[in-house]
C-alpha cells in the first residue's frame, strides 16, 4: 500500500471490516478458494464462480493462530455473507442449493442441522462484482485493488490466510497476472494461476489486459506488464529492480517467496501490493524519468513481498508491522543505492509526518488499539513512526545485531501472522538482552 498517496479513504477502512463473508462468528474457516473469473470489459463487471473449502474451526486456522471459533458450542445454523457489494446469484453446499436471505449487511444462508455439523464442506457461490473500489476497469484492462472481499466472497476476515487457484477467461491476446504461479491454460485464453501457500485474503488479486510484457534482462524472476508502455519504457523505469531484489533478499535472509514477481504499470495513482505482483501507477513511478532516486514505489511494493504479504500483522491495529517495516526498508534501500544523504532525507520526511500527529496531540503507541481521527494520522503513526522505530532499533543495536535480528524475525515468521512481541523476541535474541524499555516507550 502506498506511503504517500491517500488511496485508502476512511470510508474504505470502514468497509474493510464490513465486506467480509463471515461464517457465524468464524465457526468455519476458509482454507482454500477455487475461482473461475470472467471479466466483461464492455459491461465492466466480473462474473465469478467460487468454490470455498470450509473447515470447522477446531483450534488452528491457516494463519497458525488459535482460531477464534466456538467449536465447543452449538453448531452454526447460518452462514453470514457480509458482502453487500457482491451480487450473489446462487449458493450451494456440496451441490445442494442453499436459500439466500438479503440482509442489511449482506446475505444470510441458513444451514440445516446436518450441514451445520459437517467437519468440512465445499461452499459454491455464483456471483457478479461490478466496477468500483476493489475492482477497477480501464480501457482494455482490469485490476483488483484493496481489498479482495469486494470482488470475491471471503470467509472469516480479510486477514485470514488461505491458498487459492484462479482461472481467468480472457479475450484473445490479453495477458494476465494473479496471485501465485501460472500453471497452464485449461483451454486457449484461460490461464490458470495457483498459490499453494496460504496468504492473507487481502493480498489476493489479479490483473489482465492488453499489456506489453517484458522479462528482466538480468533476473528471470522479474516480469513487467504495462498499459500503453513499450518494452523500452518498462526497461528504463524498472531498471534497478534486479539490484533491489538482491538487496531485499539479503536483508530478509531468504529469497523472494515466489518463482516470478510481476510489476504491472497502469495509468493513475495505484501503489498496491499483492502476493507475487504489484500494481504501480504511472503517476507514482514516472517521476523516476526525471530523477532516478524517485524509486520509492518500486521499493515499497517489492518489500511487501516479505513484510506485509508473507509476514503479516495479525490485526489491523498492528498495521505498522506491515507498513512501518516496509517504509523503513524503502529508506534502507535508498541508503544502499543512493547514499546516506538519501536515507537522512527519508528520516526528515518521516519525522515531519509524525509531527503532524503530535501537533494535534495524537502521538499514540504503535500498537495502540483505539480509533484514529483520520487516515492521515493513522498513517503518520503506522507508516512514519513505525519506520522511525526501526531506525531507532538500528541505532540502539548497531548494524550487525539489528540486521541479524530482522533476518531472524523474517525467517521465523515467514508465512505467519505476527504481533509486536514477535519482533521484540527476535530482536532480543539477537541483542542478547531485554529491549522491554524501548518497546514500552514506542510500541505498547
Ligand atoms: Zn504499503
Amino acid at each position: 500500500m502506498p506511503s504517500s498517496a491517500g488511496l485508502r479513504t476512511s470510508a474504505q477502512w470502514v468497509l474493510c471490516a464490513l465486506t467480509v463473508l463471515a461464517v457465524n462468528a468464524q465457526t468455519f474457516t476458509g482454507q482454500h478458494y477455487e475461482l473461475e473469473l470472467r471479466p466483461d470489459f464492455e459491461a465492466r463487471v466480473l462474473d465469478g464462480k467460487a468454490r470455498i473449502h470450509l473447515l470447522a474451526a477446531t483450534g488452528q486456522d491457516a494463519t497458525g493462530q488459535a482460531a477464534t471459533g466456538q467449536a465447543d458450542t452449538a453448531p452454526a445454523s447460518t452462514l453470514e455473507l457480509l458482502s453487500p457489494r457482491l451480487h450473489i446469484r446462487h449458493a450451494r453446499l456440496e451441490g445442494e442449493d442453499l436459500p439466500l436471505e438479503k440482509t442489511a449487511g449482506g446475505w444470510r444462508v441458513p444451514l440445516n442441522a446436518k450441514q451445520a455439523q459437517a467437519a468440512a464442506f465445499w461452499l459454491e457461490i455464483d456471483y457478479r462484482a461490478s466496477a468500483g473500489p476493489g475492482l477497477e476497469f480501464g480501457k482494455h484492462y482490469v485490476m483488483t485493488a484493496f481489498h479482495t472481499c469486494r470482488w470475491m466472497p471471503c470467509v472469516g476476515s480479510d486477514l485470514s490466510r488461505a491458498s487459492v487457484a484462479m482461472s481467468l477467461d480472457l479475450p484473445a491476446g490479453y495477458r494476465s497476472v494473479a496471485s501465485g504461479q501460472r500453471l497452464a491454460e485449461t483451454s486457449p485464453g484461460r490461464p490458470l494461476w495457483r498459490q499453494n501457500q496460504a496468504y492473507p485474503l487481502y493480498t489476493l488479486g489479479f490483473a489482465a489486459g492488453r499489456f506489453t510484457e517484458l522479462m528482466d534482462s538480468v533476473n528471470p524472476q522479474l516480469r513487467y506488464l504495462g498499459v500503453n508502455q513499450d518494452q523500452a519504457a518498462l526497461a528504463k523505469k524498472f531498471k534497478d529492480s534486479a539490484r533491489m531484489l538482491d538487496f531485499f533478499e539479503d536483508k530478509a535472509g531468504m529469497p523472494l517467496p515466489h518463482p516470478i514477481y510481476t510489476q504491472v504499470l497502469v495509468p493513475g495513482g495505484a501503489a498496491q501490493e499483492a502476493s507475487s505482483f504489484s500494481l504501480i501507477g504511472t503517476r507514482m513511478l514516472d517521476p523516476i524519468l526525471e530523477d532516478p532516486q524517485e524509486d520509492w514505489v518500486i521499493a515499497h511494493e517489492m518489500a511487501h513481498q516479505w513484510w506485509g504479504n508473507l509476514i503479516t500483522c495479525a490485526t489491523w491495529d498492528e498495521l505498522w508491522l506491515n507498513e512501518g517495516v516496509t517504509v523503513f526498508m524503502t529508506a534502507a534501500w535508498k541508503q544502499h543505492r543512493w547514499g546516506d544523504a538519501a536515507y537522512q532525507r527519508e528520516l526528515v520526511l518521516l519525522r515531519q509526518r509524525w509531527q503532524d500527529a503530535k501537533d494535534i496531540g495524537f502521538d499514540k503507541p504503535l500498537s495502540w488499539t483505539g480509533e484514529y481521527p483520520s487516515l492521515k494520522i493513522k498513517r503518520a503513526i503506522h507508516y512514519s513512526k513505525g519506520a522511525l522505530f526501526l531506525n531507532t532499533l538500528r541505532d540502539e543495536l548497531g548494524e550487525q545485531t539489528f540486521w541479524d535480528g530482522l533476518r531472524r524475525y523474517s525467517r521465523e515468521h515467514a508465512g505467519r501472522s505476527v504481533v509486536a512481541g514477535d519482533l521484540q523476541a527476535a530482536m532480543e535474541k539477537s541483542a542478547g538482552r531485554s529491549l522491554q524499555a524501548l518497546f514500552d516507550a514506542w510500541v505498547y
